[in-house]
C-alpha cells in the first residue's frame, strides 16, 4: 500500500475501535415489559436481563413474599424507579385483568410480555387425577391464554405492536415419563402461541416460544420436592438425575435460567423483528435426541 493509504487505514482502524469502546445505548431503553412467573428462577432472571437491556419491568407472581425479595434485589442492582411488582393468579380472570391495568398504571403500557408462571406436575397417567390435570391445564395452558389475551388488548390498543414471548417447555414438543398432563398443558401452549402469532401479525404484535430443558438452577419448582419425584420417577438418586440431564444432551452441558433468559431477550427485542411463531429449544442440544 503506499504509505499515506497505509496510514488512513490505521487511523481508521483506530477511530472503530474507540468506537467499538463507546457504550452502546441500551437495545429495550423506553420499552415495558411485565413478566409473570417474575419471583421464580427464569422469570427473575428474565427480569434481570430485560433490565440490563434498560427496559422498565413488572413481576407478576402468586408469591408475595419471594415477589417482594425479587423486587428488593433488583431495586438494589439496577433502580427502584424501573421494577414494579403486582400479586397476580394467572388462573383468575379478575386478578390477570387486574395486573395488567397495574402495568399500564405504574409504566404506562406494555411492549412486552413474557409468560412464564408455571408448576410442575407429574404422575403416571393411571395415577393423574382429574384434580391433578385441571390445576396443571389451569396454571399452564389456561394461564397463558389469559395472560396472552389481556396483553394482546393492550398492545392492540397502543398500536405500536409488541412482542409476546411463552416460555413452554421441551415437553410442548415432547414426551416425558410421567408426566402427561404437564406435557399436555406445555403443547398446548406452544399451539396457542401460533394462533396468538397469526392473529397478532396484521397489527406488529409477535409471538415467540422458548423451551427450556431442565433448569434445576434457581427453580423454585425444583426445589419444592419435584427433583425427588423426578429422581423417584426414573429409580435414581438427585444427583444421579442432574447428571442425566447433562448427558443425554448433545453437548453435555447442564442449563441455567440465564441462558433461557437470553433466548426470551432475544424474542422481546427488536434483534428478532423478523421472528414470529418461532420457537427456540434452550436444551443444549436434547431436543433434537428424544430419548426420554
Ligand atoms: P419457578 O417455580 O422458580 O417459577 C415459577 C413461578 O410461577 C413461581 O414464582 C410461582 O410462584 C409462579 N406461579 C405459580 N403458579 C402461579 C399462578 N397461578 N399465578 C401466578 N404465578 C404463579 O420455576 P421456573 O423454573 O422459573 O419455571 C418457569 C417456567 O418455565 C414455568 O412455566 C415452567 O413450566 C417452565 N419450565 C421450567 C423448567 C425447569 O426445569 N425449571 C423446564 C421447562 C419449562
Amino acid at each position: 500500500l503506499p504509505e499515506q493509504e497505509a496510514f488512513d487505514i490505521e487511523y481508521w482502524l483506530l477511530e472503530e475501535a474507540k468506537l467499538q469502546r463507546q457504550p452502546k445505548p441500551k437495545s429495550l431503553a423506553g420499552r415495558i415489559a411485565f413478566v409473570t412467573g417474575g419471583a421464580g428462577g427464569i422469570g427473575s432472571e428474565t427480569a434481570r436481563r430485560l433490565l440490563s437491556e434498560g427496559a422498565c419491568v413488572m413481576l407478576a407472581d402468586i408469591d408475595a413474599k419471594s415477589l417482594d425479595a425479587k423486587s428488593k434485589e433488583l431495586s438494589d442492582e439496577f433502580t427502584a424507579d424501573v421494577v414494579r411488582t403486582t400479586l397476580c393468579n394467572v388462573t383468575d380472570e379478575k386478578s390477570v385483568t387486574e395486573a395488567i391495568e397495574a402495568c399500564s398504571a405504574e409504566f404506562g403500557g406494555m411492549d412486552i410480555l413474557v409468560s412464564n408462571a408455571g408448576i410442575a406436575s407429574s404422575a403416571p397417567l393411571e395415577d393423574t387425577t382429574l384434580k391433578l390435570w385441571n390445576r396443571t391445564m389451569d396454571i399452564l395452558s389456561t394461564g397463558y391464554f389469559l395472560v396472552s389475551r389481556e396483553g394482546f388488548k393492550v398492545m392492540k390498543a397502543q398500536n405500536i405492536g409488541g412482542s409476546i414471548v411463552f416460555v413452554a417447555s421441551k415437553n410442548g414438543l415432547v414426551a416425558s415419563t410421567g408426566a402427561s398432563a404437564y406435557c399436555t398443558a406445555k403443547g398446548a401452549e406452544v399451539q396457542l402461541s401460533r394462533a396468538v402469532a397469526l392473529e397478532g401479525a396484521p397489527l406488529g404484535i409477535r409471538c415467540n416460544v422458548v423451551n427450556p430443558d431442565a433448569v434445576l438452577k434457581g427453580s423454585k419448582i425444583w426445589n419444592s420436592g419435584w427433583k425427588k419425584e423426578r429422581a423417584d420417577a426414573y429409580k435414581m438418586s438427585e444427583l444421579e438425575l442432574e447428571d442425566m440431564y447433562r448427558q443425554r444432551s448433545l453437548l453435555k452441558r447442564s442449563v441455567f435460567p440465564e441462558d433461557i433468559a437470553e433466548a426470551i431477550y432475544f424474542f422481546a427485542s427488536d434483534v428478532s423483528s423478523k421472528s414470529t411463531g418461532n420457537i427456540i429449544n434452550v436444551d443444549a442440544g436434547h431436543a433434537p435426541s428424544f430419548t426420554r
